[in-house]
């Protein structure tokens, strides 16, 4: 199993020295507590439970996975120790607020903490990671009452939450939602219905589990407008707070599935269940899909997590195991052999997830900033700075789900590769990186639902493009200044001027092909959406290449290598990754003909 390593240097790069963190917190309400001495302790103190106590807990948590007996779950061996440990450090409430017992830190915080956390070991991240979703649809959408009484637990991580969304018949399409709310005329309702796939529905790790559940009132209109969104808490709550009454809702099932296997997965059965309502009736999709992008966000983080965690498993793996010679002569003179990393398909693929996950981080640090000043539009009863920020996470959302989980999970799938055989053997944990990150190209909108979101939703319906040309302007904004530099700036800057330009006039195309042809949308959304991926990364890794140029210029031994290093990795994106771009352009431009011609009857096994 790859011993995880924080790779602290990288984080502190991007938030020091490329997105100027302190600035940023400084300017935030309440912003002045993060001070980089407090991020600094916040970094340190989570890398050591990440890598002592979380990490070593992955593969014994895959091997031995969570076992259901009379509805009562059980989660590996360990996990219970290190939840509480995490409870006890206030890990969860990090960016709640202070008035429900939170530390009210910037949300950025919590998505810096997810990735180490994700990284290290994702199973056990899914437990307090659902838990957010419940917070903060309470905390949004619930009375004063819900919120004193479910908050304060949900905060401490004393309590965990969930969110019901998915039934057998559905998971993307939740107007097809069935599961029934009958009021029963003191305020509370009884809800009745099956979900499935509910992750952490059922666990030891907490005394109570708090499901926020889609469900239909018994007059609700068909369709996504006759949704409403419910509490179901597994125990009732007393007035005092203490546990009452265990509720009518139990786990039927674990799902038995290919990878996360220490998170649990349940088929959860309502039956009669108390619940109460939150939001207002009928409107439960809407408040369900609030916070959803920083929900998504989250999402990308295990993207970047497998990609990571690949990359520091083959690694090592790449130094110390021999093969042959390289093409270019001898390398190790002392062995008959020369180790994988000189040889260049293997430095291919090393090089790849490098920088995949240096990309994807700096992306998602950077949406990690416009859900603060998201989060502050909420804190401050300003509608309007929500809505902006919101707007503008919106854009990034789903390129970030959808691109760096398709490229996290290419990387695992390249980490399994540079062991040859052994890397589809279980005791190295590189086939557990790759089945663990086959499940984030498909939950929380899979790709395909991602790609209709910025093609159709967001850059066509909603801003008639403008989300992609206002992007293309501060891509164009920070290539300028280089335009004329030599060396590897200059040329990754024109590279980046010129993809800005050309991912304008793209969008133009799509949205006149659209115009006349409807199924343009659908047939063009995934090559839009990883376009949109490789250009935007091409973005970050320039902004990145000029931070290290810079300091590089300015002299000093500190973090020479590093510097270099990240050049490099820059290099190598700018001319092995980028031009994926150009094969989907090509695709996206295809007619629709090829795709939708054939009738559904030729589609046949004979
Ligand atoms: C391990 C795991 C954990 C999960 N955790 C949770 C959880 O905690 N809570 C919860 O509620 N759910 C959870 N889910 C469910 C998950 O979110 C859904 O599986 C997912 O949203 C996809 O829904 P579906 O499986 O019904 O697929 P479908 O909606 O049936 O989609 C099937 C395929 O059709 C495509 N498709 C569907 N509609 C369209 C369209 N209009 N245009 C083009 N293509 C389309 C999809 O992209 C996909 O490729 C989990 C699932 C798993 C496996």
């Amino acid at each position: 199993m790859p011993q995880y390593k924080a790779p602290l240097r990288d984080v502190r790069f991007l938030l020091n020295e490329v997105f100027d963190y302190e600035g940023h917190y400084k300017g935030l309400p309440g912003g002045d507590e993060a001070s980089p001495d407090m991020v600094d302790a916040i970094l340190e103190g989570c890398a050591t439970f990440c890598e002592e106590v979380l990490a070593p807990l992955n593969l014994p948590g895959d091997l031995e996975g969570c076992t259901i007996q009379d509805g009562e779950v059980t989660t590996p061996k360990g996990f219970k120790e290190a939840y509480a440990e995490y409870v006890a450090g206030g890990w969860q409430g990090l960016s709640h607020p202070k008035e429900y017992g939170g530390q009210e830190l910037p949300m950025s915080l919590n998505l810096l903490k997810a990735e180490m956390m994700g990284t290290a070991n994702w199973s056990f991240t899914m437990y307090p990671g659902l838990s957010l979703g419940c917070m903060n649809t309470v905390f949004q959408f619930g009375s004063t009452e819900q919120k004193n009484t479910y908050m304060p637990p949900l905060v401490s991580g004393e309590w965990t939450g969930t969110m019901c969304l998915t039934e057998p018949q559905c998971g993307t399409d939740l107007g097809q939602v069935k599961t029934k709310a009958e009021p029963v005329g003191d305020g509370t309702y009884k809800l009745t219905g099956t979900k499935i796939f509910i992750s952490s529905g059922e666990h030891d790790l907490a005394e109570n589990i708090i499901h926020i559940v889609l469900a239909r009132l018994p007059d609700a209109p068909k369709g996504t407008r006759g949704i409403s969104l419910f509490i179901v808490p597994k125990f009732l709550v007393n007035k005092d707070g203490s546990l009452g009454a265990r509720n009518t809702v139990r786990a039927g099932a674990l799902e038995h599935k290919m990878g996360i296997r220490a998170s649990a997965t349940c088929v959860m059965n309502f039956d009669d269940a108390i619940g109460y309502m939150i939001a207002e009736p009928n409107k439960g999709l809407e408040a369900m899909f609030t916070f959803m992008n920083t929900a998504r966000i989250g999402t990308a983080v295990q993207g970047l997590a497998h990609a990571e965690l690949s990359y520091q498993g083959a690694l090592p793996y790449a130094k110390e195991r021999r093969s042959m010679r390289a093409v270019s002569g001898k390398k190790d003179a002392e062995h008959p052999n020369d180790a994988l990393i000189w040889h260049a398909d293997v430095r291919r693929m090393l090089l790849t997830q490098k920088a995949v996950a240096e990309g994807a981080r700096a992306m998602i640090y950077h949406a990690a900033k416009l859900a603060d000043h998201m989060v502050a539009g909420v804190a401050e009863g300003n509608k309007a700075k929500y809505e902006e920020y919101d707007d503008r996470l919106g854009f990034y959302t789903p390129i970030l789900k959808g691109f760096i989980t398709e490229l996290g999970l290419e990387c695992a799938n390249i980490g399994m590769q540079v062991f040859g055989g052994h890397g589809y053997i279980k005791e190295h944990g590189m086939e557990q990186i790759a089945r663990d990150a086959r499940i984030s190209t498909l939950y929380e909108g899979t790709t395909g639902i991602q790609a209709l979101d910025l093609l159709g939703r967001k850059t066509l319906l909603q801003s008639r493009g403008k989300c992609i040309f206002s992007f293309t302007n501060e891509m164009i904004a920070q290539a300028k200044p280089h335009l004329l530099d030599g060396g590897p700036v200059g040329k990754m800057a024109r590279a980046c001027f010129k993809r800005a330009l050309q991912w304008k006039w793209l969008t133009l195309q799509i949205m006149l092909r659209a115009n006349k042809d409807r199924d343009v949308v659908s047939a063009a959304c995934n090559d839009f959406l990883m376009y949109s991926g490789y250009v935007m990364m091409g973005h970050f890794w320039l902004k990145q290449a000029i931070a290290a140029n810079e300091k590089l210029a300015k002299g000093g031994k500190d973090s020479k290598e590093f510097y270099t290093a990240k050049l490099q990795t820059a290099e190598f994106y700018f001319e092995r990754l980028l031009p994926r771009a150009d094969g989907h352009k090509k695709t996206m431009l295809s007619s629709t003909s090829s795709v939708m011609q054939m009738n559904n009857e030729h589609f046949s096994f004979n």
